[in-house]
């Protein structure tokens, strides 16, 4: 797991990517008091999934800028085949 930081609202999460389709996100009491989205989409009663939720969007592409950019590697070794930004 990987530290990665929201670059809208700032909320430091977990991260981990076991490929470039699939992330793994650990909240922590604080990211969710941080995430906006999450909040609002998160009912009174905590839901029992609720590390599936990935937060909000420009959170999924921080996620996803970290691991382009290699801060957050991903477990499978495929080469990327459909991201521009891979190719520099
Ligand atoms: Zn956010």
């Amino acid at each position: 797991m990987r530290p990665v930081t929201c670059l809208t609202c700032a909320a430091e999460v977990l991260a981990r990517k076991s490929s470039w389709d699939q992330t793994t996100v650990q909240w922590s009491a604080e990211a969710v008091e941080r995430c906006v989205e999450r909040k609002q989409q998160l009912p009174p009663n905590e839901r029992p999934n609720r590390n599936a939720f990935l937060g909000c969007h420009a959170l999924k592409d921080s996620v996803r800028a970290a691991a382009v950019r290699g801060a957050l590697e991903i477990q499978d070794e495929d080469p990327l085949k459909t991201n521009p930004e891979a190719h520099q």
